[in-house]
């Protein structure tokens, strides 16, 4: 195949793997979370809606009559489009794929909330019926230490805004982001927010430090401590057990997080869910370093991989011969 004739950002969403692709922004119009560098080094710039009905009719043309049921908008917040031209964008791509069913996005809480209730009712009629919100945390005090530049009152605001005109949400939550020095309080105050906004799928993500970010300064500056994994693990517990009364979508997503087969419905699966957390928990110090190392090895896929003898005993013996690289 050749290589593709429009323009491609650098990410999209774990479930927007089958979608169409088409950039509206580049880079991030915030930039500034000491956790994320996935835009360090581009400049935040809008693209013009010629350039973007451009690249809409390049990959009609590309995809020759493929019928395209969910679009993926790049990068990191199509909210700061000007809702005409957005509404523009969001009519030319159904136009050109007349299949698609879903449109979706990133949106940031503190540009949502720039817009009016009527513009978001125009947005989601044009087609944009999806969200994908990183509020990353509840905690006032969490959001400010990793300069998230939004706090829990936009993220209520602009979920209200979202779920009042049909819009379906997605919040993602990253376990360890408030260090071990504000960890129950990322949990319990985060477990509040949502519990205020109820989305339809909560997805979580796990704390990784990259060389540079403003993170791995944090830590030099001995102001963030990064929680081991079992740590983590009992912040999701106390996460998880303080959801309350609603009925969202809750799942482990990320290849980085632990524990995968943390998935399920609220409120149905709650308990279900807290066992498997539990089950970790009460693991032995030797038994959690040893899953730890075998699961981030790629052995194990879940905790129940340990009841198998064949997969235990392999990485058993990678364990022996690798332990370094984990701990
Ligand atoms: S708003 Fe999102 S994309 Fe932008 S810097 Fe923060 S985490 Fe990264």
């Amino acid at each position: 195949m050749n290589s593709i004739p429009f323009e491609q950002g650098p990410i999209r969403p774990v479930d927007e793997a089958d979608s169409l692709l088409i950039r509206t922004t580049r880079g991030c119009p915030w930039n500034r979370c000491t956790f994320c560098s996935l835009y360090k080094d581009m400049k935040f710039s809008l693209r013009t809606v010629e350039e973007i009905k451009k690249d809409i009719l390049s990959a009609q043309a590309y995809f020759d009559g493929h019928p395209f049921e969910t679009c993926f908008l790049q990068d990191g917040d199509s909210f700061v489009m000007k809702t005409k031209d957005l509404l523009y964008v969001l009519t030319a791509l159904k136009e050109a794929f007349p299949s698609l069913k879903r449109i979706s996005s990133y949106g940031r809480a503190q540009t949502m909330v720039k817009k009016t209730p009527a513009d978001m009712k125009e947005i989601c009629d044009a087609g944009l019926n999806k969200l994908y919100c990183g509020m990353e945390s509840g905690s006032l005090k969490v959001l400010e230490k990793v300069k998230k530049g939004i706090t829990p009152e936009s993220i209520i605001t602009s979920a209200r805004m979202a779920a009042d005109v049909g819009m379906d949400t997605t919040q993602f939550i990253i376990l360890g982001l408030g260090g071990t020095e504000l960890s129950d309080i990322h949990a319990m105050e985060t477990a509040k927010v949502l519990n205020i906004i109820n989305p339809n799928h909560i997805r979580l993500l796990t704390i990784g430090v990259k060389p540079g970010s403003g993170l791995d300064r944090q830590m030099a500056e001995k102001t963030f401590t990064l929680p081991t994994e079992t740590q983590m693990i009992a912040e999701q517990r106390l996460l998880l057990s303080t959801l309350d009364g609603i009925t969202s979508h809750y799942a482990n997503h990320h290849s980085v997080d632990l524990l995968l087969e943390v998935r399920g419905q609220l409120p149905q699966d709650k308990d279900r869910l807290l066992t498997v957390l539990d089950q970790f928990l009460s693991l032995n110090e030797a038994d959690q370093i040893h899953f730890i190392l075998g699961r981030r090895l790629g052995y194990y896929r879940n905790l129940a991989d340990m009841g198998n003898e064949f997969i235990c005993g392999r990485a058993g013996q990678k364990n022996q011969a690798e332990p370094s690289r984990f701990l």
